[in-house]
């Protein structure tokens, strides 16, 4: 592998979200060799999980396909799934990385034909649908998975699921002799665009979350939406699959708050107006409460905003929600807060609630294997504080799918610049 690209002028990029890909697909477009790694199965990042973009409410797989045409047609890009980083030493223009692959159990041989999973008895919780259902061990990670190829968990080795899975394979495909690869490469320079993660709701005590079940996050309504999502796309309550009509969305929850997440995503105000169309749009008859701190749409998407807010179903109270109850009859949800617009405590009742949640950069959980800058909430600084290593998209900040492909153009030009150094 390492034999074929050329030691120095080579790109190590971390993370095959949004960010991960431009960057991949501008540095090789440019002439570059680019070596992409990826932990999950596939590529894509959160994008991949998202129903729809604000403000045209198109589907995010459309520029994710555009993106894997082009990775596919470059044979300068070298994709690793299922890989991290677990060593970094040298310097600009002479990094000896070390890469850490897992293994999936299935080969290239897969055509994605689905009789393992068919074959295969045990099922694991699904971590692309948030576990709001389960999918077979040997599974495909979501319907539009790139490298379109199935993965087998763990958990089936020395079960009766490992020969049935292998004797379903009419391709040879599975391959229980895998075992997890460490191999170190020498690059020139490194792009770490390891993304975001959901803030952890479970951490907003009043807020139930994980106790009572229809409090739900952002990401999950996302995923309720999707017709590919564990529902078909239909917004129903995870306690009993009722249709939700009654839809409470809370802003900031646990953004701009010292105790969470101190500073603002800044997309989760527009997440929040999109995911209410996500109701609206199914549910003629359905009513959407938005509870806002103040509406942060920014340039043009305001104008999406005064959209959604002259939808006379969609009501803007401006409240910090105090506290979520539940009713246990009816699993309805009993928000209590003040409204400091019209100055009136509230008590209002709704049959699931979306907490709209911040995005928290990885690195703040886990750290880069060698020192750079990152600031007070782990966002690695624009000078990392380590020439030739560079990040790209919201491994850098919060920023929605523009402003990240944008950024992570500008992160494949400095990789080139540093490669182009020596
Ligand atoms: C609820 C919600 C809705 C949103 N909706 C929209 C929208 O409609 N329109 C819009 O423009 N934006 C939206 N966004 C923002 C959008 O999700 C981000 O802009 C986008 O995900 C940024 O991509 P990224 O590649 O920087 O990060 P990510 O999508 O997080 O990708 C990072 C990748 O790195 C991988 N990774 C992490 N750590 C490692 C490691 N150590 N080694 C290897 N790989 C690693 C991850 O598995 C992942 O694949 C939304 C955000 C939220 C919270
Ligand atoms: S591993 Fe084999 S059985 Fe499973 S999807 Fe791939 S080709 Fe089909």
């Amino acid at each position: 592998m390492s034999e074929a690209i050329a030691a120095n002028r080579t790109i190590l990029v971390v993370g095959g979200g949004i960010s991960g890909l431009t960057t991949a697909i501008e540095a090789a477009e440019a002439g570059a060799d680019v070596l992409l790694v990826e932990r999950n199965p596939y590529l894509g990042g959160r994008v991949a999980q998202l129903n729809k973009y604000f403000p045209k409410l198109c589907p995010p797989s459309c520029g994710l396909e555009i993106n894997f045409r082009r990775i596919k047609a470059n044979p300068r890009v070298k994709v690793f799934t299922m890989t991290e980083v677990s060593g970094i030493a040298g310097e600009e223009g002479n990094f000896q990385v070390t890469l850490k692959t897992s293994p999936r159990y299935v080969n290239e041989r897969c055509t994605a034909c689905g009789k393992c999973a068919e074959a295969c008895e045990a099922e694991v919780a699904n971590p692309f649908n948030f576990g709001m259902d389960r999918m077979k061990a040997a599974y495909l990670p979501h319907d539009m998975a790139f490298p379109l190829r199935y993965v087998v968990d763990p958990s089936v080795l020395g079960t009766p699921d490992q020969k049935r899975i292998v004797d379903a394979c009419a391709y040879g495909a599975v391959d229980f002799d895998m075992q997890a690869r460490n191999v170190t490469l020498t690059v020139g320079s490194i792009v770490w665009a390891t993304g975001w993660d959901p803030y952890e709701a479970g951490n907003l005590h009043a807020y139930g979350f994980g106790t009572f079940p229809n409090v739900i996050t952002n990401m999950m309504i996302e995923r309720l939406a999707a017709v590919g999502g564990p529902t078909k796309g239909r917004i129903v309550r995870p306690s009993d699959g009722k249709e939700a009509k009654n839809v409470a969305i809370i802003h900031c929850a646990g953004s701009r708050d010292e105790f969470h997440l101190p500073f603002c995503s800044r997309i989760c105000c527009m997440a929040a107006l999109k995911e209410a169309q996500f109701v609206r749009e199914q549910y003629p008859d359905s009513k959407v409460t938005l509870y806002y701190i103040d509406i942060r749409a920014l340039d043009t998407l305001e104008d999406f905003y005064v959209k959604v807010k002259n939808d006379p179903n969609v009501t803007f109270i401006k409240s910090k929600v105090a506290a979520i109850q539940q009713d246990e009859a009816t699993g309805d949800l009993i928000l209590q807060g003040e409204n400091t617009t019209a100055r009136e405590r509230y008590l209002n009742r709704h049959d699931l609630v979306v907490l709209a949640t911040g995005m928290n950069p990885t690195t703040a959980r886990e750290k880069v294997p060698v020192e750079v800058v990152t600031d007070q909430y782990g966002f690695v600084a624009a000078d990392s504080g380590r020439p030739g290593i560079h990040a790209a998209g919201c491994a850098r900040g919060p920023l929605d799918v523009a402003a990240a492909v944008q950024q992570s153009t500008a992160a494949a030009l400095k990789a080139i610049q540093s490669i182009s150094r020596r």
